[in-house]
């Protein structure tokens, strides 16, 4: 039996797709196809295929929202794993237990929900916690790494339950980035606070998003790492790169830190737009720049 036909009959309660084209999963809205696309709804599912990937030896990978993903125009030849079904949220007290797939905005409307407070900067980060957790994830002087205290994992074949002291995180970095892995919940603690004050903390990060980036073309986010001791967008806006253009994607005339794609942008375009981007800042300032958004395919 091959592999597909063998995740198709084993796991009935998950949702499969052949050949599901990756640009409808990617905030970019770039990539080629996967051979097979699946969305399990609960942990035993998502556990059983990894250990299905793992033991019959095809490429797999884990799928949150797709918002800091490039996937290749030639897309994933294995099997994307999808974590949106997974979305359960528990809050006990100043508590939240969550699962992977929860998306970042719904995990914050839950604490304001709750009176709690802490989560306000994930609002408008348009990820999974999952994929947060992997990237460590931050905005406004915030990250991940200050509210998780437990996460949840499978780490090779293994059922973990790690402290955060364990996550290895750092600046757009941690542990499940260095070892591999997947992340299946986490835990997150917050601090009681005044409902009001967090509706309009979110309401003004908010607004400050919408001024600063172009929300209204497809994107990763912040294209580049921060540089130690510069800002990737403020580099490349002194290096006169804005609106520097390749077939559809486009350093954005609003935020240079963002690539965006302003109407079929193919993965070469974005790679190649990168490349020069990258080639005339360390011409001009002398520093590198290093891609935050993560690389699918060859
Ligand atoms: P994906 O893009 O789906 O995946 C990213 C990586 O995480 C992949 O390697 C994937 O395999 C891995 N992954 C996903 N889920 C899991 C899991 N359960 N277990 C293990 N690995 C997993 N980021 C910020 O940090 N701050 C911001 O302010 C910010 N603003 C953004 C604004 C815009 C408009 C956009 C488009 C993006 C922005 N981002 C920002 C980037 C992005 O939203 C974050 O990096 C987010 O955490 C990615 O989560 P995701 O679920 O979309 O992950």
């Amino acid at each position: 039996m091959d592999w597909i036909t063998e995740c198709l009959q084993r796991f009935p309660d998950t949702v499969f797709r052949r050949d599901e084209p990756l640009s409808a999963h990617t905030t970019f809205r770039v990539g080629g196809p996967c051979a097979l696309y699946a969305e399990p709804a609960a942990e035993g599912d998502l556990i059983g295929l990894l250990e299905t990937a793992k033991q019959r030896s095809f490429p797999c990978l884990v799928l949150g929202r797709g918002s800091n993903l490039l996937v290749s125009d030639a897309g994933f030849p294995g099997l994307v794993l999808a974590t949106s079904r997974m979305n359960l949220i528990e809050v006990n007290g100043n508590i939240l237990r969550a699962e992977c797939g929860v998306p970042l905005s719904k995990l914050a409307n839950a604490a304001l929900r709750a009176g709690l407070s802490g989560a306000e900067f994930c609002h408008g980060i348009p990820g999974s916690l999952g994929g947060a957790v992997y990237m460590n994830a931050g905005a406004y002087e915030h990250s991940m790494a200050e509210i998780v205290t437990k996460v949840r994992l499978l780490e090779d074949g293994k059922l973990l339950e790690l402290p955060a002291s364990e996550m290895d995180f750092g600046y757009r970095r941690s542990r499940v980035m260095r070892k591999g892995g997947t992340v299946l919940s986490a835990e997150i603690v917050l601090r009681p606070g005044d409902p009001e004050k967090i509706a309009d903390t979110m309401r003004t990060l908010d607004e400050k998003r919408s001024q600063k980036q172009p929300l209204d073309y497809p994107s990763a986010g912040s294209y580049f790492k921060r540089p130690e001791g510069h800002f990737a967008g403020a580099l490349i806006e002194q290096a006169g790169l804005k609106g520097l253009t390749v077939g559809g994607a486009q350093v954005s005339e609003k935020h240079a830190g963002f690539i965006i794609n302003r109407g079929g942008a193919t993965c070469s375009d974005i790679l190649a737009l990168q490349e020069e981007v990258t080639r005339r800042v360390e011409e001009k300032f002398s520093v590198h720049l290093e891609r935050e958004v993560q690389f699918v395919g060859k």
